[in-house]
């Protein structure tokens, strides 16, 4: 049977806004992930339409569509183009997860929640000419998933091509957050086998891993095994977890040995008030001054996400936000105006205000107002959004934030990387352009190297930076 993958690209991709090389970093991991289901004698492969075209004039036997909220629109074209030449259509992800009802039309199957027990169902399902119109994940477990289909993945298409989830969801459930609505109906957070999580690094080449989990710290016995098991491999990593996980124990400084050098840190607000209204009890009353010290003494970069437009903002909260991030020498940050995701907590509650103003799913992209605001108006809110990235990443501002360290080598490595990564738009479109993007991960591992305690050593990495850039 001929199976073809398909991410679609957001609508996006033809607007103002877009970054390629955002949409350039990290594989269709998903779609990979499910391929690994399918028999030896299929014939699989995956498109994914942020790094290259849609080819629909081809004749697969079935097509399986991955579904997020601002592709959602593109999904379905798709899904209806393969229908109406008789492909059989998969679709599943967040969004059909979210709302069935709207995805199910454009599909043969769609499949709601996590893939990895219903996919294979499926698949035997459809061998005996049974298979249903949805099938729902009840049972949840990482245990015996098949390796990822890594061969499937043009490495040189993406910047991060190691990137690997060894856990499923998060154990909190923030109101805005998507995971609740994937994960309904069943276990919302569980973890690889450690050792089948560690076979699955050994099998990546390369230094550089980018860990795409919701929370790698969340699961403290797991975190601990899969760290003093990285030990001594020689690897370098990126990630995300949360502001009480940083402070709790020891399990930052594990991860900091197992080669941890970049963090993704919801602060999301700096407003209690706003926390409570988020259900963001982990951050509630704890120090985010310590954690962002924990972090920079373990030579842990940070990358800030930040949400506008909580109920408790006022027309302030962009400077005071962008001021304090400068200070606390944070080095990339993610600004987000509130987005109420159908299925989540915030969205069933904004509907009962009757605050949502449309169900333009392309427009759910984090930069658009697309709800009745409070104590701001949403013209405020949309530009105060902007002017934050603007003032953030000005030279100025990533200098400032770069002094904050007391280290010249973390004054570098912080320069370096928001520098490069908001700054070169037209080198990285030149290296996707020419399908060369490869060639920088030597610089991003070279930036994100370990650096020793002596000066000596961050002129080292300053010379082997240049060296990259030259
Ligand atoms: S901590 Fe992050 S991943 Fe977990 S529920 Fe909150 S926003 Fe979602």
């Amino acid at each position: 049977m001929k199976i073809k993958f398909i991410l679609p690209a957001l609508t996006e991709a033809k607007s103002p806004y877009w970054r390629p090389i955002k949409y350039s970093l990290f594989p269709p991991l998903g779609l990979a992930t499910l391929a690994a289901y399918t028999n030896d004698t299929d014939e699989c492969w995956i498109e994914d339409e942020h790094v290259m075209e849609v080819n629909l004039n081809d004749d697969p036997d079935m097509v399986i569509i991955q579904v997020y909220i601002t592709n959602a629109f593109r999904a379905y074209e798709i899904a209806d183009h393969y229908r109406s030449r008789g492909v059989f259509v998969c679709l599943g992800g967040l969004h059909v997860s979210s709302l069935p009802e709207e995805a199910a039309p454009h599909a043969d199957v769609i499949f709601i929640g996590p893939g990895e027990e219903t996919f294979p169902q499926f698949l035997k399902d459809y061998a005996k000419n049974q298979h249903q119109k949805k099938y729902f994940s009840a049972k949840r477990t990482l245990t015996g998933v098949p390796p990822i289909r890594r061969d499937l993945i043009q490495r040189k298409l993406y910047l991060v091509p190691n990137s690997i989830v060894v856990t499923r969801g998060c154990p909190h459930h923030c109101t805005f957050c998507y995971k609740d609505a994937f994960f309904e109906g069943g276990k919302g957070f569980y973890v690889q086998e450690v050792d089948d999580a560690l076979a699955e690094i050994d099998r990546l080449p390369g230094k550089h891993l980018y860990f795409l989990d919701d929370h790698l710290l969340g699961h403290t016995r797991f975190a601990r095994a899969l760290f003093d098991g990285m030990k001594g491999m020689g690897r370098l990593f990126q990630s995300a977890a949360t502001i009480d996980s940083i402070l709790r124990g020891d399990l930052i400084e594990k991860a900091a040995e197992a080669g941890l050098r970049s963090l993704f840190v919801g602060f999301e607000t700096l407003s209690p008030e706003n926390l409570i209204q988020s259900n963001k009890r982990q951050n509630l009353k704890r120090d985010y001054t310590e954690a962002i010290n924990r972090l920079h003494s373990l030579g842990i970069m940070i990358n800030g996400s930040f949400v506008f437009g909580l109920d408790h903002d006022d027309p302030d909260v962009f400077k005071r936000t962008v001021d304090w991030s400068v200070q606390h020498g944070i080095t990339t940050a993610t600004f987000h105006i509130l987005t109420p995701y159908p299925g989540t907590a915030l969205f069933k509650q904004m509907e009962s205000q009757d605050r949502i103003l449309h169900r333009q799913w392309d427009l759910y992209d984090t930069r658009e107002v697309v709800y009745k605001t409070k104590g701001l108006s949403a013209r405020q809110l949309k530009e105060g959004y902007d002017w934050s990235y603007k003032s953030f990443y000005s030279w100025s501002n990533i200098a400032k934030a770069s002094l904050q360290h007391d280290q010249l080598k973390h004054q570098v490595k912080h320069f370096t990387y928001a520098g490069g990564w908001k700054k070169f738009e037209t080198l990285w479109n030149f290296m996707i352009k020419s399908r060369r993007l490869n060639n920088m991960r030597p610089l991003l591992e070279a930036i994100l190297s370990k650096v020793r305690t002596s000066d000596h050593r961050s002129v080292e990495l300053t010379q082997s930076v240049e060296g990259q850039l030259s």
